[in-house]
């Protein structure tokens, strides 16, 4: 069974060059141990939006007194269906293209093989081999995940009954984006994070307006705090807290980061590097330690986003195909956080801009001039832009704001250093968008906003 490329993990770090490899007509297999589409089809992007979108439309609804009461299982029914098609349509997608799929544990062998463990046991061949492994939750060191009390992503979407409380430890990403839709859905949720603040690694403005609307949703965020002991008591979980308190709920959710898959693979053995935290070393062409394996997504590091992984995964495929593409420059990969008042950021935070010394000009404006930003009930949105002196370089753009998470897309190109605010100043954005704050920011950074009024 040999193959020219064999792709280990099926995520969007996966079939996206399997895809593109086998349309250009190489032999390609992957190796898929659990469901195709890894974890942001099933347990991670799909399944978590489907969820945000109806927290959102019952959060709107409320705005003018209106009250809906949602049928959990129905949610978790429909929800479930449009993971599934994506699902299929990934499977839909290779098998279009004659990709083979096994399905079964990948374990490397060597430099040019993997044995597939499991259901069909057999070793295949590939003259190169991806490695898209992906990631795990990382468990409490307290207490394990359960499946039932103590739960991950990968179980709160799937819930049979809606819990009437939830405590969720991380207050990055998932936790707040979790916090927001269970909120929404009318779930208490008692949101604890360690650190200061929320979304710490953030712009502060950014973070103190997300907390801001989570306790306007009526969530419990409590910062500064660690899990001194979990104990799982009668129907729910008491967590004992670092400043004494303590917490209860039915279900606890664990959001505290990622662990890459690099274990139990046997990468060492055939010499694939990993780093310190065990994600995956690569050059700057994705390539892996041993020449002719490669790697690409969550399990190389940089930010664990389903876009990035996707740039990558087509990135390996071009250079199997001999090209010499080198990487994305991880500061240009736009973050998104889909929390009602949405956060999108691409770039360097004022912090990181003074702590290596960059001189630069920030430039901060109100959204809820905006029709679009009101309507969806944007009190605290803003953009905050910082570039070079002459405005000519833009190093950070943080957008808090109802579709951030879209308004970001029209940026892009002021950040790859392709427009420039004197471009953007008379292009005809559409109107009622949050994206039309682009035009008026260009005139506002140009001295001549229409819709801020600058006393002289
Ligand atoms: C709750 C949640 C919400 C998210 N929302 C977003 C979002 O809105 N936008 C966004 O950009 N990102 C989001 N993400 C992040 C996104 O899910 C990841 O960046 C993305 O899944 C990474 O893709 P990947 O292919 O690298 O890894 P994974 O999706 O983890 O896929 C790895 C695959 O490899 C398989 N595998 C691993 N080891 C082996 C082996 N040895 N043999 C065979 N198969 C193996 C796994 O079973 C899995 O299917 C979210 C994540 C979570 C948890």
């Amino acid at each position: 069974l040999k193959y020219d490329v064999v792709v280990v993990g099926s995520g969007v770090g996966g079939y996206p060059a399997a895809v593109s490899l086998a349309r250009k007509g190489l032999k390609v297999a992957v190796v898929e141990e659990h469901l195709l589409g890894g974890e942001c089809t099933n347990y991670g992007c799909v399944p978590s939006k489907a969820f945000y979108h109806i927290g959102e439309a019952v959060r709107a609804l409320r705005k003018v007194g209106g009250s809906v009461e949602v049928a959990w299982e129905d949610l978790v029914e429909w929800s479930s269906s449009i993971v599934e098609s994506a699902r299929r349509g990934v499977g839909y997608l290779l098998e279009s293209y004659g990709v083979e799929v096994y399905n079964g544990r990948g374990v490397l062998k060597g430099k040019n093989r993997v044995l597939v463990q499991g259901g069909e046991n057999l070793e295949i061949e590939g003259d190169k081999i991806v490695l898209a492994l992906g990631t795990d939750p990382r468990p409490l060191t307290q207490a394990g995940f359960d499946g039932v009390r103590i739960l991950s992503n990968r179980e709160i979407f799937y819930l049979k009954e809606k819990p009437l409380s939830v405590s969720i430890i991380g207050g990055g990403v998932i936790g707040v984006e979790t916090a927001t839709m269970l909120a929404n859905l009318g779930v208490q949720v008692n949101l604890l994070e360690k650190g200061s603040r929320v979304l710490s690694f953030l712009d502060q403005d950014v973070s103190v307006a997300v907390r801001n609307h989570l306790k306007q949703l009526g969530v419990k965020v409590v910062e500064g705090v660690s899990v001194s002991s979990v104990s799982k008591e009668g129907g729910g979980v008491r967590l004992r807290l670092s400043n004494g308190s303590e917490v209860e709920s039915d279900i606890l959710m664990v959001a505290i980061g990622r662990v890459p898959k690099t274990s139990g693979v046997n990468l060492e053995n055939v010499g694939v590097e990993l780093d310190s935290q065990g994600f995956i070393k690569v050059s700057t062409t994705l390539e892996t330690s041993i020449p002719g394996i490669y790697a690409a997504g969550d399990v190389v590091g940089g930010p664990l986003l389903a876009h990035k992984a996707i740039v990558e995964s087509l990135i390996v495929a071009r250079n199997i195909m001999g090209a010499q593409k080198t990487n994305i420059d991880y500061k240009l990969v736009p973050l998104t956080i889909f929390t009602g008042l949405e956060v999108a950021s691409i770039g360097f935070t004022e912090k990181e801009l003074n702590d290596m010394g960059v001189k630069f000009v920030r430039y901060k404006m109100p959204l809820n001039y905006l029709s679009a930003v009101k309507i969806k009930d944007g009190s605290y949105s803003f953009i905050k832009i910082l570039t070079s002196e002459d405005s000519r370089k833009i190093y950070g753009v943080h957008i808090v704001s109802p579709n951030a998470s879209e308004t970001i897309s029209a940026f892009i190109p002021m950040a790859l250093g392709k427009l420039l605010f004197e471009d953007v100043s008379d292009i005809p954005y559409p109107h009622l968008t949050v994206g039309e704050a682009l035009r008026e920011i260009a005139l506002f950074i140009l001295g001549d906003p229409v819709h801020i009024v600058v006393r002289k």
